[in-house]
């Protein structure tokens, strides 16, 4: 074991399964560990850095803001804040923001709003789904695995399957609050639900007169091709939450709710000390502006055809890859045995995947990720799967 992960060992909680790399920089779609060598980056801080590492943009936004207020209490306006919500209404159609830290957080303010709103405490979920690890969130998400040894639970959650409406439609009762989704499920391994199945859980809310929730935490930003997934949908949901590629690498979240669904939030009804936080303000802002000035969520798409094309070759080659599934640049290859011995092979190629599901590879890489960068991704992998001994 390196010194640094003894270090670690000693000093932090053993919660994360750490790959033994020390990464001390990076640059666009490049990450370099203390050893100077590189790795295309096809993780992205788990679908953090869409608009790459350290995007000149924010380290200069974090920069400024960094000179002039760094914190303040939400009791105070502040200029960055008010920016970001502006650009978030401006791309969102019309929401407003509850700004907070991180997407767990952003998912207890939805769950919050929702009660608050609705005056009811049942919210459908789906099962296999991922909501975050704070209490709340871990009841609202639908895989036991990460909620074993915690009970109890919050109550008033119910799961059904994902990507079919009826299961829902019977789930509902006169106590159903709202019904909340991923729009592709991520650490579910990269499930997307069938056409058409948005449009009818949206018509089905709408009758039944239940919010619908969706949480975008990994989604948002470009990552399926769409600013925001439910935009490709052609639906519109009440509230939705989103973390992550918000913050261009710093940690930031927000809750997003339809004008008249966040009036039900009054003086005092939530509230966090760094929601908010200039300097998280400020990278977000930046983020938001290097996306949409450099086209990045067409790129996605764009990308992400070309990095599914590339994957289903392989696919066409290796009988022991079920399946390649995705939207943008958000990809999963699903095979047919545990995936962690590829992630780390690929590693030791100097590219860094992840595996969730158990056997799903995730690829999640910035959305300014250069085409060679991908091409080199596959050859690697073709090579890895040729070795055979898997
Ligand atoms: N929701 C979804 C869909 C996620 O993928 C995640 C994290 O992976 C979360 C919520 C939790 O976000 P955070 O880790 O920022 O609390």
């Amino acid at each position: 074991m390196e010194d640094f992960a003894k270090e670690d060992e000693k000093y932090i909680a053993h919660t994360y399964s750490r790959q033994p790399l020390l990464l001390v920089e990076g640059k666009g779609a490049i990450v370099k560990d203390k050893k100077g060598r590189s790795y295309i980056d096809c993780f992205s801080g788990i679908a953090v850095n869409s608009v790459g590492h350290c995007h000149p943009k924010v380290v200069s936004a974090i920069q400024r803001q960094s000179k002039r207020l760094i914190h303040t209490s939400n009791i105070y306006y502040t200029e960055p804040q008010i920016k970001l919500a502006g650009l978030l209404n401006k791309i969102s159609g019309g929401y407003q923001s509850f700004l907070c830290n991180s997407g767990a957080e952003a998912n207890e303010a939805a769950i919050k709003l929702v009660r608050k709103f609705t005056k009811k405490n049942e919210i459908i979920a789906a099962e296999n789904s991922f909501h975050g690890r704070t209490l709340a969130t871990l009841s609202a998400t639908g895989q036991f695995k990460y909620q074993q040894g915690f009970a109890p639970l919050l109550r008033g959650f119910k799961h059904v399957p994902f990507g079919d409406s009826e299961p829902i439609k019977s789930a509902i009762t006169d106590d159903t609050a709202a019904v909340l989704l991923e729009p592709i499920q991520g650490e579910g391994g990269i499930v997307v639900p069938p056409d058409g199945y948005f449009e009818e859980v949206a018509g089905l809310c709408k009758d039944e007169d239940v919010l619908l929730v969706l949480d975008e935490v990994q989604t948002g930003f470009g990552r399926t091709g769409e600013m925001f997934a439910w935009q490709g949908y052609g639906i519109e949901p009440d509230i939705f939450t989103v973390a992550k590629a918000l913050g261009g690498g710093m940690p930031i979240g927000a809750m997003l709710a339809k004008k008249h669904v966040m009036s039900a939030f009054g003086l005092g009804d939530h509230a966090s000390t760094f929601g908010g936080n200039p300097v998280a303000c400020a990278a977000a802002a930046a983020s938001i502006e290097a996306l949409m000035d450099e086209e990045l969520v067409k790129r996605s798409k764009e990308m992400g055809e070309h990095f599914s094309q590339k994957l289903e070759k392989l696919k066409s080659k290796y009988s022991f890859i079920r399946d390649v599934r995705g939207k943008g640049l958000m990809i999963g290859m699903e095979l047919d045995f545990p995936c962690q011995g590829i992630v780390d092979k690929a590693r030791e190629k100097g590219i860094l995947l992840n595996c969730v599901h158990g056997n799903v590879l995730r690829f999640t890489p910035p959305l300014n990720i250069e085409r060679e960068l991908i091409d080199q991704v596959a050859i690697s992998l073709d090579f890895i799967f040729s070795e055979g001994a898997l």
